[in-house]
């Protein structure tokens, strides 16, 4: 697979004059803002390619669709890079049982991923990377973090010391452990100093894919992958130098609250090996969408796939509407009963849109950013919207349906 520049059409954004209040987001270590007319440099982590985008997917890059629009129309330069995990174990697996071998499944994923973001108006990243074409940046990175001593050979693996950095693990390191063990670590493996020790170059085993590199034949671990794509994507040739004006090398490192531990921890102290720097000024994440009461998973068997409902004929501004209702922080359940009632309000606010008289829509549109600013409040920007077709069944009138048009367009990427 090949690194992509804005892999599919962006739509334009209209310029939006009354965008001045800074963006306020949660992290996970407290609030951050992000200024109007700054230097944005946002980094998530993006799909394993072995299967199609399922609604949790869809509303994570949908959240990050929120913060790159606002930040946009508040003038700031937004760099955006998302990585694809090309070559993981899972990835194998499912080439395996299918028949099939695992670049063309992680193409044809890939391709599948890039339209139904197209279809969601969801942005493109400036960068989209895949893990095969970082195999340098990580043969770099390792070297760099060898010097430093942060890196030891498990037969001939090698491992990150972790060990070096328990005073920064958000949770208990018993915790850790469970949690490591359960999302792909591997605590128990004999030879290694730390439980919490995590695999940074694996040699090649049993035929399977493999890069020469100065570490010898095999691939890395998922964690460096995602540390060098975004720091040389967001920092450029020199990510290996940090940044000394900043006080931490990127703004935003995001993705599903899955990541939190261990991925995104793991991810910035390699960060912080290589550079002595901090990686990201925030950390944000999105709650997990389950459905019809049951956690959404491959192993049950119950994902919602975007590209399934598309096929089936949902507008997608619908599907992003039913996704708006809840914040992005939260779990959520995912049901067809949502489906209906967004496709009952995204026909009544048509119509409200379609009418000539509306009631009034500036203070509305002042709202509306206001609670986008708000750490992306679209539960407030709904019961706002919900509000003002309300008032204009009623008939109310002295509002611009073409304002609340562009507006809901460029913020929210909701385009009726
Ligand atoms: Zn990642």
């Amino acid at each position: 697979m090949n690194i992509l520049q804005s892999p599919w059409p962006n739509p334009a954004l209209s310029a939006l004059e009354q965008v001045q209040l800074p963006l306020t987001l949660k992290s996970t270590s407290g609030t951050f803002t992000i200024d109007p007319q700054s230097n944005v440099r946002m980094y998530v982590c993006g799909i394993t390619p072995y299967d199609a985008t399922h609604l949790g997917h869809a509303a994570t890059y949908l959240t990050f669709d929120l913060i790159n629009r606002y930040s946009r129309l508040s003038g700031s330069s937004v760099h955006f890079v998302e990585n694809i995990t090309d070559i993981d174990e899972p990835l194998l697996e499912r080439a395996e049982r299918d028949g099939t071998d695992w670049i063309s499944l992680a193409q044809k994923e890939t391709d599948l991923f890039s339209r139904d973001m197209e279809a969601l108006r969801v942005l493109s990243p400036e960068w989209f990377v895949p893990a095969t074409q970082a195999m340098d940046l990580v043969d770099s990175a390792i070297s760099k973090m060898q010097e430093g001593g942060f890196v030891y050979l498990v037969d001939n693996d090698l491992y990150f010391r972790t060990s070096l950095f328990l005073s920064e693990l958000p949770i208990s390191e018993a915790e850790a452990i469970t949690i490591f063990r359960e999302r792909g670590g591997d605590p128990d493996r004999e030879g290694k100093e730390h439980p919490l020790d995590s695999l940074l170059w694996l040699a090649n085993k049993n035929g399977e894919p493999g890069w020469n590199s100065s570490h010898g034949f095999g691939r890395p671990g998922w964690h460096i992958e995602c540390a060098v794509i975004s720091l040389r994507y967001l920092l450029g040739e020199n990510y290996l130098s940090g940044d000394s004006s900043q006080t931490s090398l990127i703004d935003i490192q995001g993705g599903g609250s899955d990541l939190i531990f261990p991925h995104h921890f793991m991810s910035a102290i390699q960060v912080k090996a290589m550079t002595g720097q901090q990686f990201a000024r925030g950390y944000v994440h999105t709650g997990m969408v389950g459905l019809d009461g049951e956690k959404m998973s491959k192993s049950k068997g119950n994902l919602v796939f975007v590209s399934k409902l598309l096929h089936e004929g949902i507008d997608p501004v619908v599907i992003r509407f039913a996704l708006l209702q809840s914040h992005y922080s939260e779990d959520r359940m995912w049901s067809e009963a949502n489906l209906e009632s967004a496709t009952q309000v995204v026909e009544r606010f048509r119509s409200a849109l379609s009418r000539n008289e509306v009631a009034p829509t500036s203070e509305l549109s002042h709202q509306i950013l206001a609670a986008l600013a708000q750490n992306l409040d679209t539960p407030r920007v709904m019961q706002l919207l919900q509000d003002w077709v309300e008032a204009t069944e009623e008939g109310q009138v002295g509002g611009s349906t073409g304002e609340l048009a562009r507006l809901l367009d460029s913020a929210l990427g909701l385009a009726f």
